[in-house]
C-alpha cells in the first residue's frame, strides 16, 4: 500500500489529479502544489479547492521515469539519416566520431539534443543523466552547450551532467585538466572510459578519476566496455577504490559488459564487493552477448539502473528513447513474462535511480517532486509489454504533455 499522509485540512493546491490508480492498484487523488506532491487523498476524502482538476478516469499513475545514461551531445536526430560507418571496435568508432565532429561543427541543440529531450519527455522521462564528451576536439565546448540546454529545460527535466573523457585520459593530454575545469564549470560527476582498453593503464586512469572526484567532492560514472579478466579486475578495482575513498553511493559503472562473461563464483564475489562499496551498475540492456545478467544481479542485491545510451549517433543508429520500451527490452532479453517479474522492471527506471543516482522522485508521495505520468492500462506489466507512451506527463508540477484526447488506444 502506498503510504499516505493526512493532508492538511483545507489546504488548496494548484493541480489535482482525481480518480488516479496507483501502481499498487489503490485509487487516490493526487494534489500538487508548486513542483511538489502536496497530498495523496483517498477518493472519498474532503477536497479543498484546486486551481485545476484533471479527472484521470482510473488511469494508472506512476512517478516520472529516470534515464540513467544518455549522450545528448552525440545525438544526430536533428540531421538527415547518417548510415552507420564505423567498424566494431571502440577505437574505430571514436575515430569515426572525431572525423565527423571536425567536418561538421553544428550547435548541439539543433544537431539532435533538443529533439532527443522532446522524445524523452514524451515517453515519460523526467530525469536523466547525460555524459558529455571532453576530448582534444570538443575541449569544453560541448559541456558549455549542454549546461545551457540544461538551464533552458530546468522547468521540465532534471539533468545530471557527467564530464566524459571519450578519448581516454592518459593518451589525450588536455583531458585531465579539462575534466578538472569541467567540474568547476558545473558538471556534476567525473567520467571514465575503459582504463585498460583505451588508456592501457588501469591504475593510472583510475588514479586521475578518483583524485578529481575527491578534490571536487563529486561522484563518478565510468564507461566500462572492457571484457574478460581485464574488465572483471577493473570492476573489482573500482569497488575497492570506492570503499577506500568513502565514495559509497556516488559511483556507477556503466555497461560493465564483463559481468556477462563472469561465472557464478566471480559474479557472487563481485556482487559482494559492489554492494559493500556502494557501487551501482547501469545497463542499456544491449543486444549480443554483452548484457550483464540483470535478474541475477538483482537477486544478488546489486542496484541496477537502465539507460538509453546512444540514440542515432556515430555509435548506434537505434532510436529507442522511452524507458518503458527499455524495460520491455529487458523483459524480451531475459524472457520475463509473469506479472511479478514484469512489475519489478519498473525499479531500474524509478526507485533504484532515485536511491543510487539521485535521479527522479522515484515515488509518488507527499513532499516528492511532482513528476507524474499516466497510462490507460491495467497495471505496470501491461504498460511495459505494450511499450506505452503516457497519455499525460506532469513535470515539476506542470502539465508538460497531454494526449488524453487520443489515449484510448496504446501506442504501438
Ligand atoms: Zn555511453
Amino acid at each position: 500500500m502506498t503510504p499516505r499522509t493526512e493532508p492538511h485540512a483545507g489546504a488548496p493546491c494548484d493541480l489535482r489529479l482525481s480518480d488516479a490508480t496507483l501502481a499498487d492498484g489503490s485509487r487516490a487523488i493526487v494534489d500538487i502544489l508548486g513542483d511538489r506532491v502536496a497530498a495523496l487523498r483517498d477518493p472519498g476524502a474532503p477536497r479543498p479547492p484546486a486551481g485545476r482538476t484533471i479527472d484521470l478516469g482510473g488511469a494508472l499513475v506512476l512517478p516520472g521515469l529516470s534515464d540513467g545514461h544518455v549522450h545528448l551531445d552525440k545525438c544526430l536526430l536533428g540531421l538527415p539519416w547518417r548510415p552507420h560507418a564505423a567498424a566494431g571496435s571502440v577505437r574505430a568508432i571514436i575515430a569515426d566520431e572525431k572525423a565527423f565532429r571536425r567536418a561538421a561543427r553544428i550547435p548541439l541543440a539543433a544537431q539532435g539534443a533538443e529533439a532527443l529531450l522532446e522524445r524523452m519527455l514524451g515517453g515519460g522521462t523526467t530525469s536523466l543523466r547525460t555524459h558529455v564528451d571532453i576530448d582534444d576536439v570538443t575541449r569544453l565546448d560541448h559541456l558549455a552547450q549542454i549546461l545551457d540546454l540544461r538551464a533552458r529545460w530546468a522547468d521540465r527535466l532534471q539533468i545530471q551532467v557527467v564530464a566524459f573523457p571519450q578519448s581516454g585520459i592518459l593518451g589525450c593530454p588536455p583531458v585531465a585538466a579539462d575534466l578538472d575545469a569541467a567540474l568547476r564549470m558545473g558538471a556534476d560527476l567525473v567520467g571514465g572510459l575503459d582504463p585498460v582498453g583505451i588508456d592501457g593503464d588501469r591504475d593510472g586512469h583510475l588514479d586521475v578519476v578518483f583524485a578529481l572526484a575527491e578534490r571536487h567532492g563529486r561522484g563518478i560514472d565510468i564507461h566500462l566496455h572492457d571484457g574478460g579478466a581485464a574488465g572483471l579486475d577493473t570492476i573489482a578495482a573500482i569497488a575497492s577504490r570506492t570503499e577506500a575513498a568513502g565514495l559509497g553511493g556516488q559511483v556507477t559503472i556503466s555497461h560493465a559488459f564483463a559481468l556477462a562473461e563472469a561465472d557464478d563464483l566471480d559474479l557472487g564475489r563481485l556482487a559482494e564487493a559492489l554492494n559493500r562499496a556502494g557501487v551501482a551498475i547501469l545497463s542499456s540492456v544491449p543486444g549480443g552477448r554483452r548484457c550483464p545478467p540483470i535478474p541475477r544481479l538483482r537477486d544478488l542485491g546489486v542496484p541496477v539502473c537502465f539507460g538509453t545510451d546512444n540514440v542515432r549517433d556515430c555509435w548506434n543508429p537505434a532510436t529507442v528513447t522511452s524507458m518503458m520500451a527499455r524495460a520491455q527490452l529487458a523483459a524480451y532479453r531475459f524472457d520475463l513474462r509473469g506479472d511479478a517479474d514484469l512489475a519489478r522492471l519498473l525499479d531500474p527506471i524509478t526507485v533504484t535511480p532515485a536511491r543510487v543516482l539521485g535521479l527522479g522522485p522515484g515515488v509518488i508521495a507527499p513532499g516528492a517532486r511532482a513528476d507524474l505520468i499516466a497510462f490507460v492500462a491495467g497495471g505496470v506489466p501491461q504498460v511495459i509489454v505494450e511499450r506505452q507512451e503516457p497519455m499525460l506527463v506532469v513535470a515539476r508540477g506542470a502539465v508538460a504533455i497531454d494526449r488524453r484526447a487520443a489515449s484510448t488506444v496504446p501506442a504501438p
